[in-house]
């Protein structure tokens, strides 16, 4: 027999008997605890205890109050119970159980037994379910308990509720989880699985692993905040994109990676000569940097900037220093940049931005010490979104690189190791505070000497690997390469020679798999000969360009292969007729002076030199251009003579400063005139024409000064200037000479138009004693104070002048002298 007590509120004791057969369930509930589930039979009320152990108690029995169970409200009572038990055993099937077991033991069905078990079903509280036990009066029990059971019937449905609740939004995500792995394993199968975000997560750690060391602390926070965030973006987002992005350059940025720098000048010394010919003063310079750089450990702190015309080799030399130094290469060009953005990057939140170029540079170099070629950063465009110039300006300053901040990476990169080298036409057009921080290097071009050594040694060499023509099967003669220089290649670079020595082996390797394919039979002769002769593209022609173009050359093309060979410039037709006709074997193609023609069409120029004597009034002047320097004439001619009309009228889109110029020449020339022939009335009677030619060349600037007044002076005394005399220099007033600039540009384009006797002005002696023997052979140079020294040189006693005083007897050799490049370029004097 088992007893349970039960406290009543006012401390008095209820307790249950139950016979040991109504034990319904022992469950073992572990550690020693085991549960039972018992049926209570009656009601009795504790009224004393006798013994305490072993517990002896003294009872009394309770009774319930009669009640008759006909009774409508009774009955009505119970049937509400036992609905409202259906409702909750639908709602709850724990509870049927109960109500089964109830069912098997209860023995005969009453309201009293009901209004129990109904209560006892319940989840109510203690003193609730005490109240209840305490209730005789079978109606009021039967009406708590439905009480209590109503209430149990809520909580079931708000229980039932809450857990559809859960149950739906657990099924939503397992859903979802579901399809996601489905999608993971599509895309795994179709090898998308890429932007999976831990596979991304990874990636960027894994590639971040190797530069942690180098990466700056406050840089790999920004790096884990960024990752963190793409963890929670859904990647469908455009903030996902940007934010993946943004790592994606943040982590592959080379954090404290340097290539080892080579300090060896004498190895630095080879890599120049072997790459460069001549440009000795330039090497030397370049040598004396990384001189430097030895004793101090690194090689940066002054920017060199490499100022010529096009083609000199600035951007090659460029490359030579990063290879001399073991630095990476890269070259960006700020010719028209308007937009500060392509320096300084965009900010991250606009579509499709991207960071600026030195951002760019350091991926793609992989170092964060590479060699950074700035070119034409004279022409340096004018932005209406801030300036560039103030951008390169933080970005070359070796005060603020070490700090530089991109916009797109929004953290502060160093760009103290980089190496940077700027090239230009136009020192002067450099904006100032980019050229206080530069050491600028002058190359001025080449004379044709050095154009020889380059193109026999560089240019040649290149275009005939280039073109896959061997050594053996051609012979480009001194003459020829001689004649190229001369008459189409006469500017300062040497990139046009370039272009013309390629052209001439790409032709070479045309005859050459030509030769082939007729010998082996693979073209119809006749048809060749018949198209080419009528001057249309032949099959032949077009066939042997595109075998060419798939690289079928190489198999057709064989060493022991004979070749055609064309000495004397005759016509494609003539030259494989008659290698048809006489079927000989030849084992080199020669290009020399008779057939240049053929190779590289006609030449462009003929004579720098307008005249070869130049006759009364005509003076030739020194000017220079972004190309390099250039000869140009100064022209005067008498319109008509009228006794005190003495006039002045100028041609030939003359500048402001040239117009003065020539005015101030027309004053001087006339102090000069009265000083050497006083009698001599010519000025104030004459008008006269001034003329500058190549008309459609914008021209200004001072230095024409000496040769305006002696081109004046010229017709006014009745002599023309002695042969092969050019000259150059500001002239003032009182007739002194002022200085000029361009010294080596003025003096190579001399000698490259047979100039003989230069006259510089004084000030500029020193720019030219500085200048390499080998420009300065051959010339006469007069270095003068005043005009009236100029007066002397130029009016000497005439040579192999046989009396030809008149300007029409003067031979024109040329009609006019317009370089293809000169025309499009301004001339200062
Ligand atoms: P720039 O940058 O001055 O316009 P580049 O550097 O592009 O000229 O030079 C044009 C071409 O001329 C390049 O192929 C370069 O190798 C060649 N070149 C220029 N100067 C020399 C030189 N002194 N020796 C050998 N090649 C040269």
């Amino acid at each position: 027999m088992r007893v349970i007590w039960v406290h009543g509120p006012d401390q008095s004791h209820y307790f249950c008997v139950s016979q040991i057969t109504n034990v319904f369930r022992a469950v073992d509930g572990g550690e020693g605890v085991s549960q039972f589930l018992l049926m209570g039979h009656r009601r009795l009320r504790l009224t004393g205890v006798v013994e305490d152990d072993p517990l002896s108690v003294t009872v009394e029995h309770v009774k319930d109050k009669p009640y008759d169970g006909s009774q409508d409200v009774i009955k009505a009572t119970v049937m509400e119970v036992v609905t409202t038990m259906k409702d909750l055993i639908r709602l709850n099937p724990l509870y049927k159980e109960h109500i089964q077991l109830f069912i098997q033991h209860m023995g005969e069905f009453n309201a009293s037994k009901l209004a129990d078990f109904g209560a006892a079903l319940t989840t109510a509280d203690e003193p609730s379910l005490q109240e209840v036990l305490e209730e005789l009066d079978v109606t009021k029990r039967l009406y708590m308990t439905l009480t209590l059971l109503k209430k149990e019937l809520e909580l079931s449905k708000l229980q039932a509720s809450i857990a559809r609740g859960v149950e739906e939004k657990i099924s939503g995500e397992q859903r979802r989880f579901f399809l996601m792995e489905q999608l993971k394993a599509i895309k795994k199968e179709l090898g998308l699985e890429t932007d999976d975000k831990t596979a991304l997560t990874v990636k960027f750690r894994e590639r971040l692993e190797s530069r942690r060391q180098g990466c700056p602390a406050h840089v790999l926070q920004v790096i884990d905040d960024e990752l963190n965030k793409l963890q929670g973006l859904e990647s469908s987002s455009s903030e996902f994109n940007v934010t993946r992005n943004y790592l994606d350059w943040l982590t592959s940025l080379p954090w404290g990676q340097y290539s080892e720098e080579n300090f060896d000048v004498g190895r630095a010394q080879e890599i120049l000569d072997a790459e460069h010919y001549g440009l000795a003063d330039v090497k030397e310079r370049i040598l004396e940097f990384i001189a430097v750089g030895k004793l101090r450990g690194s090689a940066q702190g002054k920017i060199i900037c490499l100022a010529g015309p096009p083609g000199v080799g600035k951007t090659s030399i460029g490359r030579s220093i990063a290879h001399a130094l073991n630095r990476q290469f890269y070259r960006f060009s700020v010719g028209g940049l308007g937009d500060v953005a392509e320096i300084k990057g965009h900010r991250r939140t606009y579509v499709g931005a991207m960071p600026g170029k030195m951002v760019q540079c350091l991926k793609a170099t992989g170092t964060a010490n590479p060699l950074v070629l700035i070119d034409e950063i004279d022409k340096l465009g004018r932005g209406h979104t801030g300036d560039p110039a103030s951008a390169l300006l933080e970005l070359l300053d070796p005060e603020q690189n070490a700090n530089f901040l991109d916009h797109y990476l929004d953290v502060p990169i160093d760009l103290s190791k980089v190496l940077f080298v700027c090239t230009a036409n136009v020192v002067e057009s450099i904006p100032g505070p980019l050229l206080d921080r530069m050491e600028v290097i002058r190359l001025v071009g080449y004379i044709t000497d050095e154009k020889m050594h380059i193109a026999r040694d560089y240019l040649e060499r290149a275009a005939r690997e280039g073109s896959g023509v061997k050594p053996e099967q051609v012979e480009v003669t001194d003459g020829a390469l001689h004649t190229l220089i001369e008459t189409y290649c006469r500017e300062a670079g040497v990139r046009n020679l370039q272009k013309h020595i390629e052209k001439i082996y790409r032709k070479i390797a045309l005859k050459l798999v030509r030769s082939d394919l007729l010998k082996n039979g693979k073209i119809n002769n006749s048809n060749v000969l018949a198209e080419s002769a009528s001057g249309t593209e032949s099959n032949g022609e077009r066939i042997i360009e595109e075998l060419l173009d798939s690289g079928e050359v190489a198999t057709l093309k064989s060493t022991d292969s004979a070749t055609t060979l064309s000495e004397d410039g005759e016509s494609e037709t003539s030259k494989v007729t008659k290698k048809n006709e006489e079927s000989t074997p030849i084992e080199a193609l020669y290009v020399d002076d008779s057939n240049l023609a053929d190779y590289v069409g006609n030449p462009v120029f003929q004579s720098d030199r307008l005249y070869d004597q130049t006759p009364l009034g005509v003076v030739m002047g020194l000017a220079w251009t972004a190309m390099g320097g250039s000869t140009l004439y100064v022209e005067t001619r008498v319109i008509e003579q009228n006794a005190g009309k003495g006039s002045l009228q100028m041609t030939g889109q003359l500048g402001d400063v040239m117009k003065e110029s020539a005015t101030i020449a027309h004053t001087v020339a006339r102090a000069i005139l009265r000083e050497k022939q006083p009698d001599n009335s010519f000025f104030s009677d004459s008008r006269l024409h001034l003329h500058v030619p190549a008309g459609a060349t914008p021209k200004d600037g001072p230095s024409a000064g000496c040769t305006m007044i002696t081109s004046m002076l010229s017709l006014a005394i009745d002599k023309p200037v002695r042969r092969d005399v050019a000259m150059t220099g500001e002239v003032t007033l009182t007739g002194r000479v002022l200085p000029i600039g361009g010294v080596k540009e003025k003096t190579v384009a001399a000698r490259r138009s047979g100039v003989k006797v230069v006259i510089f002005p004084s000030a500029n002696q020193r720019d030219f004693d500085e200048l390499p023997a080998h420009v300065k052979e051959g010339i006469e140079v007069h270095f003068v104070d005043n005009y009236s020294e100029i007066f002397d040189i130029a009016f000497c006693e005439r040579q192999s002048q046989a009396g030809d005083n008149s300007p029409q007897a003067a031979e024109v050799v040329q009609s006019v002298d317009v370089s293809p490049m000169s025309v499009k370029h301004f001339y200062s004097f």
